[in-house]
């Protein structure tokens, strides 16, 4: 590999979304060094893998290259850029730098999990910036759906690399400053060589409207509101959450917040100053006394999810929060793909009790913190990249943002997929190599390599349950007991109304009959008689075949 070249390549977050991990190297000439910028995860709700709680980017990679990793930065504290750090983290054992509030939310979120180690975090002011080995990185501001969102930009000996992290363009945000278009105008006025951006919105035409209208049609609502009232949204959004607290005010409304993950939030928040000036806010507890026009819940659940505040609530087993008929709900939020069954279940079970629901399908409760096309061209016309790389996105997505790129005059436009090694240099960009990538499950307390079989046996075993079967014989293979034999989610009875039982207890004794003197000796040949007997005759019941154990013990 030739000296001075910088590279860069996303071991996740692209042709997907979630679990945003990038890494930039260059090489002086002796080693490559690394930074990383985020390390996030994905839900499994939508991915059919039974029993995993995250997916976590693979970094077998980042473990083999450690002594060459100069630094870990994120670019804001959403779960997607951040939430794979605990887990990760003492696999790597690299410097972290992010900003006050997005340090604070992480060792917030460290303390909320047993067990979990300490995470040194370094703080770098807002506006700041940190060099790390060959990357002088500066942070620029900008909009989204969390406090302190930033774009880094990366300077190296062979120019600078704007990545925008998530982004959109809001005049009047509720919290923060708007976007750093001077600071992104001049980085343009220096020259940057390349442009690495969020796709998530590169299909929506226009501008995304502000956070200030949102907070506009909440108040609207929550002042007309006949009797109680419950938000829903998103547990990191801040602004959002500001904006409901300070409609409740003027409403002379108390807020009452019901949702660990809401709390959490909101005291990292106030340590943070992103709530100066908001009243103090209620526990669950106080709920009960409060007049039904002079209480607002601010709930968690926005996605359906079954444990949090909202389900509990539709469902009528919240211990302190109840609605009724004439009370009203916002989903504040957007429902993410994959949590649309869910979602519905929840607004059903609410509309059920005579709750009226409101949602962004009808009402401006609720925008994308990400750019739409009109953004992204202004993102473009500022920086003036001779090189764009579209991340954060499905393939639509990227191919989208690539083609709006293109069409705006980017020089050089380059799709990639996790795993791909970038080179990124003033005559363009082209993929030279492929590192390792893939994904880890959080199963519990533990990591699985996603091609553990682990999981894929489980969806077996979900699919077409399992029979165990126990053979007590003597060495000469005669059965001292009647078989042992248990079948776990498997149809009770055939078409016949057969009891399946009986089915498996006829074909582990028939196999046994039939199986030679001299091979019933034999517990590992015993064994697989059995099980190939009990496969095929329950699967000419049933037409499906279940996972066999069969068990020979000699006596
Ligand atoms: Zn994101
Ligand atoms: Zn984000």
């Amino acid at each position: 590999m030739a000296q001075d070249e910088l590279v860069f390549a996303p071991l996740g977050g692209v042709g997907e979304i979630g679990m945003n991990l990038s890494i930039y190297g260059f090489d002086d000439g002796a080693r490559r060094q690394w930074l990383i910028v985020d390390c996030g995860v994905s839900f499994a709700a939508q991915e059919h893998l039974p029993g995993v709680d995250l997916i976590l980017p693979d970094v077998r990679y980042l473990i083999e290259e450690r002594r060459n990793i100069v630094g870990l930065v994120l670019t804001h504290a959403h779960e997607d850029h951040m939430g794979a750090l605990i887990d990760l983290w003492p696999r790597l054992k690299v410097p972290i730098y992010a900003t006050p509030f997005a340090a604070a939310l992480f060792e917030a979120r460290r303390l909320s999990e047993p067990g979990a180690p300490e995470i040194p975090v370094n703080v770098v002011p807002l506006n700041g910036g940190v060099t790390l080995g060959p990357f002088a990185i500066d942070l620029v501001n900008v909009a989204h759906s969390i406090p302190e969102s930033n774009a880094l930009a990366i300077r190296t000996p062979v120019g600078v690399v704007v990545h925008t992290g998530d982004w959109k363009i809001d005049p009047t945000p509720i919290l923060g400053a708007p976007t750093d278009q001077a600071k992104l105008t001049s980085l343009g006025d220096e020259g940057v060589l390349a442009l690495v951006g969020d796709s998530t919105n590169a299909v929506r035409d226009g501008r995304s409207p502000s956070e200030a209208d949102v907070a506009k049609t909440l108040a609207e609502l929550i002042r007309t509101a006949p009797a109680r009232v419950a938000v829903t949204t998103f547990a990191s959004h801040v602004g959002r959450i500001r904006a409901v607290a300070d409609a409740a005010r003027l409403a002379e409304r108390e807020v009452v917040i019901v949702g660990r993950a809401m709390e959490r939030v909101i005291q990292v928040a106030r340590e943070t100053g992103y709530l100066d000036g908001a009243q103090d806010f209620r526990g669950t507890e106080s709920y009960g006394y409060l007049p039904r026009d002079k209480v607002l819940a601010l709930c968690t659940g926005s996605q359906g999810e079954p444990r949090a505040a909202l389900a509990r609530i539709a469902a009528d087993e919240h211990p302190e929060v109840t609605l009724n008929r004439g009370d009203r709900v916002i989903f504040s939020s957007r429902t993410i793909p994959g949590n649309e069954i869910a979602v519905a279940g929840v607004i059903n079970g609410l509309v059920g009790q005579g709750v009226e629901v409101i949602t962004d399908r009808s009402h401006l409760v609720h925008v994308s913190g990400h750019p739409r096309r009109a953004e992204l061209l202004d993102m473009i016309g500022w920086v003036r990249p001779k090189i764009l790389v579209p991340v954060h996105g499905e393939a639509l997505h990227l191919a989208e943002h690539a083609k709006l790129a293109r069409s705006a005059g980017v020089p050089h436009v380059l799709v990639c997929r996790n795993g791909d090694l970038v080179h990124l240099a003033a005559n363009g960009a082209e993929i030279i190599d492929e590192v390792p990538f893939g994904r880890t499950y959080k199963d519990g307390a533990l990591l699985l390599d996603a091609d553990a079989r682990t999981i894929a046996a489980r969806r077996r075993l979900s699919f077409a349950g399992i029979v165990s079967v126990a053979l007590a014989m003597t060495d000469k293979g005669v059965l001292v007991a009647d078989p042992e034999i248990e079948l776990i989610g498997i149809p009770e009875t055939d078409a016949s109304g057969g009891p399946m039982s009986v089915v498996a207890h006829e074909a582990v004794e028939e196999a046994l009959e039939l199986l030679p003197k001299a091979r019933r000796r034999d517990p590992d040949q015993v064994a697989e008689a059995v099980q190939r007997a009990l496969r095929g005759a329950i699967a000419q019941r049933w037409n499906k075949k279940p996972i066999c154990h069969v068990h020979v013990l000699t006596v």
